[in-house]
């Protein structure tokens, strides 16, 4: 009888350990388990990763690309619109002029007529290089309007400072012939200027009305000059010495 205790004892301590080695292999085997699976995860998460960065940085450069100009390479107007509207809240918010210029190239339909559009695309081209070219600080922006129209937005510049940087573009530009291949030709350009804190009731529509009333000024008045949207900036008379 008590051998069958004993065997039966045996038995029970066997299955017993029996029991906790399958339980601790068990356990071991899911340890190994979720690490692989931990592992794979942290790849997973790592591509997974790598290409959202490298989604954010093309949309980057989609969205940079959408802001340029395709022909003159400088802002294309609805970066543009959208500068204006952000550079008019900072303006109202901080209490600081924003300045704004337009400007039109002189007589360009006849550069067409004359020369040829391709010609007209390439003085566009130069002249939209020497804008971006002339401008000072980080916050200024050259943008293509339309056409051979161009704006420049120049935050926490005075009036003054629109018109000098107005009027070094235009003596630039019409001191020094543009030269396209074998063709030297003679241009000029007339801007509007306009700059003012912006006021809780202050929209783009106003600035771009006062800038283009001050443009059209220039041109009224003769071209090849810059205007402000109240007063004539460069008489006629100075004009002759870079004329000749
Ligand atoms: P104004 O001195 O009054 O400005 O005379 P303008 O001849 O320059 O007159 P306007 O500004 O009205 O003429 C713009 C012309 O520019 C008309 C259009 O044929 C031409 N144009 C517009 N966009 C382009 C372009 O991308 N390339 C070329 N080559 N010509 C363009
Ligand atoms: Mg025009
Ligand atoms: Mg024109």
């Amino acid at each position: 009888m008590s051998n069958i205790l004993w065997l039966l004892a045996a038995a029970l301590a066997g299955a017993v350990v029996a029991g906790a080695v399958m339980a601790w292999r068990w356990r071991r085997w899911q340890h190994q388990h979720n690490e692989q699976v931990d592992a794979r995860i942290q790849s997973y998460n790592l591509e997974l990763q790598i290409a959202l960065d490298e989604l954010a940085e093309k949309n980057r450069l989609l969205e940079q690309q959408n802001m340029l100009d395709t022909l003159s390479g400088i802002f294309n107007r609805a970066c543009f619109d959208k500068r204006l509207t952000n550079e008019l809240k900072r303006s109202r918010r901080e209490k600081t002029t924003l300045g704004l210029v337009f400007i039109d190239i002189d007589h360009f339909k006849k550069i067409n007529d004359t020369h040829g559009h391709l010609a007209g695309d390439a003085a566009i081209q130069q002249i939209a290089g020497i804008l971006a070219a002339s401008l000072k600080r980080s916050s200024d922006a050259a943008f293509r309007y339309g056409g051979e129209e161009f704006a420049l937005l120049l935050p926490g510049t005075e009036l003054a400072g629109c018109i000098e940087l107005a009027e070094h573009v235009r003596q630039k530009i019409s001191s020094t012939p543009i030269q396209i291949g074998q063709l030297s030709l003679a241009v000029t350009l007339s801007a509007g200027c306009y700059a003012a804190v912006a006021d809780a009731s202050t929209s783009s529509n106003d600035y771009i009305a006062a800038a283009d009333s001050a443009l059209y000024q220039a041109k009224h008045q003769g071209r090849n000059r810059t205007a402000s949207a109240s007063a004539i900036v460069t008489p006629i008379t100075q004009e002759s010495a870079h004329e000749s």
